[in-house]
């Protein structure tokens, strides 16, 4: 079983794509995407004008007095993209750059992920402009108490449920718990998800995105006519998501060959490639929390070291990017071999848009990131419906559910993109704000 990764409760919302140029602004990067499927689906100018933006804003001081005595404001955020389908769900980050833009967009990311998996649950997202490597445990605490302090009639179980994202942890959504059941007077397990187990947090969370990646994958080779042991895989990444979703592949019987990694000591990545199929159990006793192979280790236990880029130009049937953004580009894309039929993208925005018109163009089945890696925010919703209950399901059951519920997401997907010769990317899209679209002509907001 993969340990190797300690805090994996995190990053269960997408990360912006495209985050290199400077003039990025990732709201209207998601306001473009929306607006192309909006005139393929052909909503109404309401119905459009409702979802480019989002239903509501909060925009806060947090007064925090620093260790030093001092007081400093910091700025804090939380953005309801869309509600009609459910109470919304979104991670909150702490991060030196953070913009309302950014929060704006990944706020409607959520909207379309929550969707295309379709749980109850609509897109919200926060963050606080603040770099927690200058900041000591008690004044994050101090942040974390502020922020909802300004916020706690607008969030909560059957309204907005946060998260863990970028620079928070357990820790920090328990502090937020604690000050919200403070001003509420009660015990709301449900407000918050990315619990510890034991302290409201569900079993199974750990493995959820990387397994969920590979119910994609098990469903996407019936319909090529693969059978897993006839496969082989090669995956970018060896954190949180690549070892589950390793160790899943593995045991229905695929073999992969390669991983990449970054090496914190050379400041680059590098490929590990055993022809005859990694060991997963030998690998993770090498490997240290924050997904690093030990590459001196790695070489004499028969691991061929090559450079990061070469996990992509092996001769396998399956690529997994699971590690960051931006991976497969135009410039490198073509370096995919003719034996790739499946690209299952675990990652946030591995596949630039030249990459992506590539991939396609070439007839390779790609399960686009928002529904392969939406293990993650569905087994949160076992969370919060869990903690509603105050009634804890066993492993074997949250994983079920989980197999349930992305097996039916990719099918939904796939069905639709067969029917109408689209793209897996649009067809998932199209499905998402096609239903966020109904929820809200059924509720009569448009
Ligand atoms: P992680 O931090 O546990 O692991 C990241 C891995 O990527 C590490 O092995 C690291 O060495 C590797 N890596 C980093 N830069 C690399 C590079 N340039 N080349 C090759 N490898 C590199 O992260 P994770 O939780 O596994 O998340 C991986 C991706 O999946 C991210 O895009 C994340 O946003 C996304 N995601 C994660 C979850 C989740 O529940 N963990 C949910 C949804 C999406």
């Amino acid at each position: 079983m993969p340990t190797a990764v300690s805090d994996p409760v995190v990053a269960e919302t997408p990360i912006e794509p495209q985050r290199k140029t400077k003039a990025f602004n990732s709201f209207q990067i998601a306001q473009t995407q929306f607006d192309k499927v909006a005139e393929y689906l052909g909503l109404d100018p309401a119905t459009r004008e409702l979802l480019r933006y989002p239903l509501r804003e909060y925009q806060f001081a947090i007064p925090v007095r620093m260790d030093d005595g001092s007081v400093k404001i910091f700025r804090g955020f939380r953005v309801q993209h869309n509600d009609a389908r459910g109470p919304g769900k979104g991670g909150i980050r702490f991060h030196p750059q953070e913009t309302i833009d950014t929060v704006r967009a990944l706020s409607m990311w959520m909207t379309w992920k929550c969707a295309v998996v379709d749980i109850p649950l609509g897109g919200a997202k926060g963050g606080v402009i603040c770099d927690p490597h200058n900041l000591s445990a008690r004044e994050q605490e101090q942040i974390c108490r502020g922020w909802v302090r300004q916020v706690a009639r607008n969030v909560g179980p059957i309204t907005d449920v946060p998260a863990p994202d970028v620079m928070t942890n357990a820790q920090h959504m328990l502090w937020i718990l604690d000050e919200f059941e403070h001003i509420h007077g009660g015990r709301f397990p449900g407000f918050i998800t990315g619990k510890p187990v034991g302290m409201g947090g569900s079993q199974g969370r750990t493995e959820a995105t990387g397994y969920g990646v590979v119910f994609t994958l098990r469903e996407a080779l019936k319909e090529l006519d693969l059978r897993p042991e006839n496969t082989s895989a090669s995956v970018q990444g060896f954190g949180n998501v690549a070892q589950y979703a390793i160790e899943l592949y593995q045991r229905l019987g695929g073999k992969v060959i390669a991983v990449s990694c970054w090496d914190q000591a050379d400041q680059t990545s590098y490929t590990y490639l055993k022809r005859e199929g990694v060991n997963l159990e030998q690998l993770l006793s090498i490997t240290d929390r924050f997904g690093g192979i030990n590459k001196e280790k790695a070489k004499s236990l028969g691991y061929e070291l090559l450079p990061g880029d070469a996990w992509l130009e092996q001769n396998v049937e399956i690529l997994i990017p699971a590690a960051i953004e931006n991976q497969i580009t135009g410039d490198n894309v073509g370096k995919i071999k003719p034996s790739v039929r499946i690209i299952v993208e675990g990652a946030n925005g591995p596949t630039t848009p030249e990459a992506d018109t590539q991939i396609r163009q070439r007839g390779i089945l790609l399960i686009p990131d928002f529904l392969a890696n939406a293990g993650g925010v569905t087994c949160s919703y076992f969370e919060q419906v869990q903690s509603n209950m105050n009634y804890f399901w066993e492993k074997d059951e949250v994983l079920g559910k989980l197999d349930v519920k992305m097996t039916a997401a990719y099918f939904a997907v796939s069905e639709l993109a067969r029917r109408e010769k689209l793209y897996m990317r649009d067809a998932a899209y199209a499905i998402a704000i096609g239903r966020v679209a109904k929820a809200c002509h059924e509720r009569g907001w448009v």
